[in-house]
């Protein structure tokens, strides 16, 4: 066993941010504006080019993001809107917001994505949306989803919040819908803080969001003027410095997380009962969390709780949506409801992730992991 003593100490997550990051915020300090200031639009106009999308609206997280984008689409009381259960609670969230209903569709087991061969089969004279979500950073089958949409008429929301710089096909995760939504929480691949970025190539859509974000103003201008609902969403200026400054480092950001999943790959590959993320070959994954799928034969909490007493810290994701306690008492979904969802999230287990993990950190890990298998194994033969 390796000794405790020496055990380095290894975080779950943690932002890359360095000198550029800390002297933008400076910069902001040091100016008049600390809200609805220089560096939102520059965030703004960077995102938006990063993605070669046509507008870019920050907002305060990814949930605010989400939520407007619901109230853009017109949802309302009664509406569906198909979604994932396997997902962070906000991407089904946002629909509740508005009074419209998550459709779950069970996910497809080898991407852990809808399943987009499920969703036509959900679709019921309410459904006015589909709302997938690109989970850890893998995109969705856009294309089927966007033919599903086209023919039934329905508009598609993209909870992106896990995959900036993931593309389908050639072309960016956020793009296809009619507005994509990204998150920028610490342990994202690039962080504000708190933050979320909303891009849509609708000129209509912008102005409503820019409205919406910034208590339903007119955007001409007239500070007490309210012409709709509205929210404080705003992202503050001290946030968009970091975004500024991080956006215009994604190259960098993401090329290194993806040489820490790379090293994790190799190691993991031989060990037994350690499946590791799935690589589609249409898809390019913007690596957010590295998450491994257990043989189901082990005890995947035990093996948790026994690396945290050796020094790796690791969590079960997701836990899904529909079995949420909110989630059960308002709609009352029962186990097996949808299965997939439900036996592949007993399985998964996420790993120690970010950029500052070196290589000596990613062995100790597997060792570790390999060390618990090799345990529990031996235990219950
Ligand atoms: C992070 C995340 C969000 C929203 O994030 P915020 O914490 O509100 O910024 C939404 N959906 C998914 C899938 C996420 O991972």
């Amino acid at each position: 066993m390796i000794g405790y003593k020496e055990k380095p100490s290894i975080s779950l997550s943690g932002p890359d941010l360095g000198d550029a990051e800390i002297a933008a915020v400076n910069e902001v300090l040091r100016s008049p504006s600390l809200s609805m200031g220089p560096f939102v639009e520059r965030f703004e106009s960077r995102l938006a080019s990063y993605t070669d999308s046509g507008y870019a609206v920050a907002v305060s997280s990814g949930t605010a993001g989400l939520h407007l984008a619901v109230v853009a689409a017109g949802i309302k009381e009664g509406d569906e809107v198909i979604t994932t259960p396997f997902s962070f609670v906000s991407s089904a969230n946002c629909i509740l917001y508005e009074g419209g209903s998550p459709a779950f569709v069970d996910i497809d087991p080898t991407t852990m994505n809808i399943d987009v061969e499920k969703i036509e089969e959900a679709i019921t004279p309410r459904t006015k949306a589909i709302l997938p979500v690109h989970v850890f950073g893998l995109p969705c089958d856009m294309d089927t989803i966007m033919k599903v949409a086209h023919e039934n008429d329905l508009l598609v929301i993209e909870d992106a919040c896990e995959a900036i710089g993931a593309e389908w096909c050639g072309h960016k995760a956020g793009t296809f819908g009619e507005c994509g939504v990204f998150a920028f929480y610490p342990n994202k691949q690039m962080t504000t803080g708190e933050g979320g970025m909303i891009i849509t190539n609708r000129g209509d859509w912008d102005e409503l969001f820019r409205s919406l974000r910034n208590q339903g103003r007119d955007n001409d201008g007239n500070w007490l003027r309210h012409i709709r609902l509205g929210y404080n969403y705003r992202l503050d200026e001290m946030s968009a410095a970091l975004g500024a400054t991080q956006i215009a480092r994604i190259d960098e950001l993401l090329s290194r997380r993806e040489a820490v999943a790379q090293m994790y790959n190799e190691r993991l590959e031989e060990v037994p009962g350690v499946a590791i993320p799935y690589s589609d070959p249409h898809a390019r994954r913007s690596w957010f969390v590295y998450v491994i799928r257990l043989d189901p034969a082990f005890d995947r909490d035990a093996i948790l709780t026994e690396m945290e007493l050796r020094g790796v810290p690791s969590r079960p994701y997701f836990s899904p949506i529909h079995t949420q306690p909110f989630y059960v008492s308002k709609f009352g979904y029962r186990s097996g409801d949808l299965p997939i969802t439900e036996s592949i999230s007993r399985t998964t287990l996420a790993l120690p992730f970010h950029n500052g993990l070196s290589e000596d950190q990613v062995d100790f890990v597997v060792q570790t992991l390999s060390e618990v298998l090799a345990a529990q194994t031996l235990h219950a033969s």
